[in-house]
């Protein structure tokens, strides 16, 4: 951050000392010019104050009067007569645009000529059969950038020290609150608050982010706790009777009915670490969605569901519609109507009914079951929830409704609710939202 600041506060400063020192040396440059005119206009009222023969005598008496500047005269056609210095510009004749400027411009004009380090800023006046020009040299642009480059060096330097020295007091300063605000959001569960009212989203986005994390951490803590506690019922029972039988103590029959509940108990836990793995298998399903046609693949399921009616001699009537595609996978709605019409099935009283519909969307399971007491409704789709606490041998483990909502939660979809105790319940999954 204080390395941004730096570079963008160097970069800032270096510009505006560069525009600064050329838009200078533009404004010096030109005031000199403009210095220039009006010295040589001064001169050439000395010139026509005095008696100067157009001669060479004359334009070096005029030159030493005007203090050494250059003094020229030509003939009115634009011919050299005489010439009192060096010139920079080694003319020797007045150019024709010159001589026209001349003659629009009657009698006096001022012309300037630039060669790479000098500029000579030229009056001409016509007086009577002779034109005069007098010239003053000033340093051209090139050369006063010559010679404010030392300077301007020593500027950059002045202006990279002075840079880090500020960027780092102020960032430092500006950077305290953000770096307290970091500090005392380390190790804390309470809620912080910011010193300034600017830090405050900030602050803001951290209790949130916080408070996620907690709640993350106390659903793992929650989960982790259900599974060990869900796991010690089978896994005390499969011990005891192992036990039994290892000790020798159980005739023939016993040991048979102890090795059977083994069986069983081994087969509700094996079910069970299924069950959990499938659970955070969803989370990680980023598998492509495609066409599913549901009508199509709810027929095909319903009648593979024929054994589960057996022992309670239930009946399966369904109601499905025709072409309902949705933009999923086979198994999740596959994962679903297996967990409804298995409860539908474990929870239902004998030779009860369940009925499966898919109209406009909508997929509902009905039962003629036990049903659910209205103040349980809203926990039933919560992780390891039941309603028979006693979990007794046809009791599940609360796993399957809470898979049906991570699925429903993922796709979009709406899951609902409705039983009356003694009468039956209805699940319904709506593919529209
Ligand atoms: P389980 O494996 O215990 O069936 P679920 O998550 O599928 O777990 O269901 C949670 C609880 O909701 C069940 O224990 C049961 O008490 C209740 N339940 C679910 N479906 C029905 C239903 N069709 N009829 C009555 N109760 C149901």
């Amino acid at each position: 951050m204080s390395k941004r600041i730096l570079i963008v506060s160097l970069a800032v400063t270096v510009l505006v000392l560069l525009v600064f020192s050329v838009t200078s040396v533009e404004i010096y440059h030109n005031i000199s010019v403009e210095e220039a005119d009006e010295a040589l206009e001064t001169y050439m009222s000395i010139y026509e104050n005095g008696a100067y023969s157009a001669d060479q005598n004359g334009v070096d008496a005029l030159s030493s009067v005007l203090g050494g500047v250059r003094v020229t005269f030509f003939t009115s056609d634009g011919s050299l007569i005489a010439d009192s210095g060096s010139p920079i510009i080694p003319d020797t004749s007045i150019s024709d645009s010159d001589m026209n400027t001349l003659k629009i411009a009657s009698e006096l004009f001022s012309k300037r000529d630039s060669e790479i380090t000098e500029t000579e800023v030229m009056y001409y006046k016509r007086s009577g059969d002779v034109i005069v020009r007098i010239s003053v040299v000033i340093p051209s642009t090139l050369a006063m950038y010559g010679r404010a480059l030392p300077h301007l060096i020593v500027f950059l330097i002045l202006d990279v020290l002075l840079c880090t020295l500020l960027t780092w007091l102020a960032t430092s300063f500006i950077l305290r609150p953000v770096k307290e605000l970091a500090a005392s959001a380390i190790g804390t569960n309470e809620e912080i608050k910011a010193n300034y009212k600017e830090l405050q989203p900030v602050a803001d986005v951290i209790n949130k982010k916080n408070e996620s994390v907690r709640q993350m951490q106390s659903s793992k803590d929650e989960f982790i706790a259900n599974v060990t506690h869900e796991m010690n019922t089978p896994l005390t029972s499969i011990r005891g009777f192992a036990e039994l039988i290892a000790s020798g103590s159980l005739n023939k029959e016993k040991t048979q009915k102890a090795g059977k509940t083994i069986v069983e108990q081994s087969a509700r836990l094996s079910g069970m670490i299924t069950q959990i793995l499938h659970f955070s298998a969803i989370d990680d399903d980023m598998l492509e969605s495609y066409d599913v046609d549901v009508s199509e693949l709810v027929r095909e399921l319903l009648s593979t569901y024929q054994p589960l009616l057996k022992d309670k001699n239930l009946t399966l009537t369904s109601d499905i519609e025709d072409g309902c595609i949705v933009a999923t996978r086979r198994e999740r709605v596959t994962e679903i109507l297996d967990n409804l019409v298995s409860n539908a099935a474990k929870y239902n009283v004998r030779n009860g009914k369940i009925s499966v519909t898919l109209r406009g969307g909508k997929l509902t399971v009905a039962d003629t079951g036990i049903g659910i007491a209205r103040e349980e409704l809203p926990h039933v789709f919560s992780r390891f929830y039941t309603v028979d606490k006693s979990h007794g041998e046809n009791v599940g483990f609360g796993l399957g409704l809470s898979i049906v909502r991570k699925i429903c939660d993922r796709s979009g979809w709406k899951l609902g609710v409705d039983s009356t105790p003694g009468e039956g319940t209805e699940f319904s999954v709506n593919f529209r939202g």
